[in-house]
């Protein structure tokens, strides 16, 4: 409620279904002292004065208008040049005129024609984004407005006051304030509204002319119900619309007509793997632009938007257990998929956010992909020459390794390409990659401040092999290199500080690309080609990491996690849990699409011992120690973690934010520069808890919060962890897997 009215008196000119929605907030919401309407028909104005909408209605507008302080013309857009030139020797001086009418540039072509160039400072047209089927007073709602969004077009000459004053009016509608170009405005509503209304009311038209139209509206599925809704709204009004909007609206049937041709023709040739290449991207599209605009703080520091709440215990922390894909070859089976000769089945793709980016990324370069459907995904690969200039920027979300690959790959083709990122991903550096891809004779700029997102890639002229010598460890950093390297002239070397994943130069060579590994250089040819394969992605021994950790602390557990990848550049878990005196055997090991995969047997621990972590395993198992830290908490003695000063610049500052779940849930610890030292509360063959209830804030780090989950097992209160949502970008199913293993885990959105 607002106290000081916003305004003194409101005049609408027209009053249907617009008109007496906005007029029901203001009453309601005592948003003026009085209101006024004048309509065409005396009905209509008696009806909205019975409904106590109004407090006067008058037939001429000039009589409604006097002293007003807004004027809504919430009438058919046709009528806004004769109601303007009727009542403009009667508007106050600073009154506010807005419409709400559906096209704008005409509106404005109105206003111009009867005041010149010399507009009023409070006219300001607008657009409320709702509508209903029916129409007339009587149709109006309260709550028309309430999620939808409201386009304002401020002219050049329209004062911010205004523009600020009719914001707050829609705000109080709880719509959603815009403010756009009048081009703008008609050129996207064109395609988003004036389009799909034409469409409707086309189809119904065609159906209806037919012989047997009595059967085919009495078959009528769902889906045609759905799409004809629209064709129920005004003819009258979507006549004018039509006429009024003409060319917007004519550029988007011609856009309409040739896509249409398009899958016409695909049908028609029988072209499956294109048309499911078009199906599917549009698929995509629809849900990743949708993911885009509802605009999830993904890991923004500000909103909590999802929290766990645990339960001590767990019953029947037992079976087998199939973690999701590994993310970093889940990201590389699309890029080599889509490069290669031949069609790549992908089974067990992890369906996290990042992945996604590069799939979509990849489908807005042409390639057909079918999936993901269950971890299953099949890629059409164009060859290394196929890939096609995407019709805009490349959004890449959250994920840097998309972002530091691709720019490798795209550094070779022979198109411009931009590549986005969502706030996070457009602060991190991109330099890294960018510097040594110029010395490659790419043409990269990172157009963000100090080298960040967006970056900016030209048509390559033709790429020239070099060495480069790695200033710091970086796996993202060798792999875009390597990938650049697969278009360019004579050989592509690179020596590392020290190994890092080589997940590249695994799945490579399983594409029957030849990479030379000799000792710290690694090397390859450019103007090969890759040949379609089948990739199973193994499991994520980063996310089987908790199941680990999980099993080994609860009593009788006794889990099996199968097909783990267990690549030794990421194996620290398994030997650093094996010191500490876990009971884990490692078995069937095997190998899928380059990987060494095996499953992994873990038991209840009886006696699990502090250690200090030998500094070898630290980089090999650097995303693991979160989850370490919480077998730490449980084992018999102090565990000594050094040389990790890494996991301090990590999606959060992982040893403090762990050292003040930690301490919050009584565990006694001392965070240092490059490691922490925890003290252990277990004692052999005690299984009882050693973790006090406690709000955690997991700081929106994914790891975090499925780290303090697994601690619920040896809690003797509740675990609030706070910023959860996080978890899906690595581990979709990780409360749906933690339920099935018994943990008393609930999601609180
Ligand atoms: P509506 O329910 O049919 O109401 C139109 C109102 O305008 C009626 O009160 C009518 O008077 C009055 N009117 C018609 N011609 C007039 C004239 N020449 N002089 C004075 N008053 C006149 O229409 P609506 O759905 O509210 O639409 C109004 C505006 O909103 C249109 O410009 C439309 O483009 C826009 N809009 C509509 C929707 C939607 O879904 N309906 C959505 C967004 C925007 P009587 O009552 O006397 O007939």
């Amino acid at each position: 409620m607002i106290n000081q009215p916003l305004f003194k008196k409101v005049a609408f000119i027209g009053l249907g279904l617009i008109g007496s929605s906005l007029a029901r907030v203001i009453k309601q919401q005592q948003l003026a002292s009085h209101i006024v309407a004048s309509t065409r028909s005396k009905k209509t104005l008696d009806a909205a004065l019975q409904m106590g909408l109004i407090e006067a209605g008058f037939q001429d507008p000039v009589e409604a208008v006097q002293d007003a302080d807004l004027i809504v013309l919430a009438l058919p857009v046709r009528a806004t040049e004769q109601v303007l030139a009727r009542i403009r020797p009667y508007v106050a001086q600073d009154a506010i005129i807005t419409d709400v009418g559906s096209t704008k540039g005409n509106v404005v072509a109105a206003a111009k024609a009867v005041y010149g160039d010399d507009l009023p400072a409070g006219f300001v047209p607008g657009h409320p984004i709702a509508g209903a089927e029916h129409t007339g007073v009587h149709a109006g709602r309260v709550d028309l407005f309430a999620q939808h969004k409201v386009i304002l077009t401020p002219l050049s000459t329209s004062a911010d006051w205004a523009v600020e004053k009719l914001s707050q009016l829609w705000q109080a509608a709880e719509a959603d304030v815009i403010c756009m170009d009048v081009n703008k405005h008609d050129e996207v509503l064109a395609h988003t509204s004036h389009l799909p209304h034409l469409m409707a009311f086309n189809l119904v038209e065609q159906l209806a002319n037919r012989e047997d139209n009595l059967d085919i509206f009495r078959y009528a599925a769902g889906g045609f119900r759905d799409f004809s809704r629209i064709a129920a709204s005004d003819p009258h009004m979507w006549h004018d619309i039509f006429f009024a909007n003409k060319p917007a609206i004519l550029k988007a049937i011609d856009g309409f007509e040739a896509q249409l041709a398009i899958f016409r023709q695909l049908i028609e040739d029988e072209d499956s793997q294109a048309l499911m290449g078009r199906l599917g991207h549009a698929q995509a599209a629809r849900q990743h632009f949708n993911h885009m605009l509802a605009n999830k703080p993904l890991m923004e520091n500000t909103k909590v938007t999802q929290q766990f709440r645990i339960s001590p215990g767990a019953h029947n922390f037992q079976g087998k257990f199939s973690v999701p894909g590994d993310k970093s070859v889940s990201h590389r089976s699309i890029m080599f998929g889509a490069i290669a000769e031949g069609t790549t089945q992908v089974t067990g793709f992890l369906e996290g956010e990042d992945a996604l980016a590069t799939l979509q990324a990849f489908r807005d370069m042409g390639v057909a992909i079918e999936g993901p459907k269950n971890g299953e995904v099949t890629i059409h690969g164009v060859g290394m020459h196929g890939l096609k200039a995407p019709a805009s920027a490349l959004y890449m979300g959250n994920s840097g390794t998309s972002m530091r690959l691709l720019s490798g790959m795209l550094a070779a083709q022979q198109f411009d390409s931009v590549m986005t990122g969502d706030a996070s991903l457009s602060k991190r550096p991109m330099e890294r990659i960018a510097k040594p891809l110029r010395l490659m004779g790419a043409q990269i700029q990172s157009t963000g401040e100090r080298g960040t997102p967006p970056l900016s890639i030209s048509a390559n002229a033709g790429l020239k092999g070099i060495h480069y010598d790695l200033p710091m460890a970086s796996a993202q950093v060798k792999s875009g290199l390597l990938l650049a390297g697969l278009w360019a002239d004579g050989e592509t070397s690179i020596t590392e500080p020290e190994p890092t994943r080589d997940h590249t130069e695994r799945m490579l060579r399983a594409f029957g690309y030849d990479v030379k590994t000799e000792g710290n250089r690694i090397s390859l040819q450019g103007g090969g080609k890759l040949t379609a394969t089948h990739i199973q992605v193994p499991s994520d021994i980063s996310s089987a990491a908790f199941f680990m950790v999980g099993a080994t602390i609860c009593e009788n557990a006794d889990v099996t996690l199968e097909a783990v990848g267990i690549n030794p550049t990421r194996t620290g878990i398994i030997e650093i849990l094996k010191q500490m005196g876990a009971d884990l055997t490692v078995f069937n090991e095997r190998i899928a699409g380059g990987e060494p995969i095996a499953d992994i047997r873990i038991r209840a621990t009886r006696t699990l011992k502090g250690i200090h972590i030998p500094e070898d395993q630290v980089p090999l198992a650097i995303d693991e120690f979160p989850a370490l830290f919480i077998a730490a908490a449980c084992a018999e003695g102090q565990t000594v973690l050094t040389g990790a000063a890494e996991l301090r610049v990590k999606e959060s500052d992982r040893i403090q934010v762990m050292a003040d779940g930690l301490q919050a849930m009584g565990i006694q610890c001392t965070p240092t520069e490059d490691g922490i030292i925890i003290e252990g509360q277990g004692k052999a063959g005690d299984w009882s808890t050693v973790f006090n209830g406690a709000e955690i804030e997991s700081h929106h780090d994914h790891r975090i919060a499925m780290s303090f989950s697994i601690a619920g097992l040896r809690s003797h209160g509740e675990i609030i962890i706070n910023g959860t949502e996080t978890v899906a970008t690595s581990f979709p199913t990780f409360t749906a897997l933690t339920q099935q293993a018994g943990f008393n885990i609930q999601v609180i959105e």
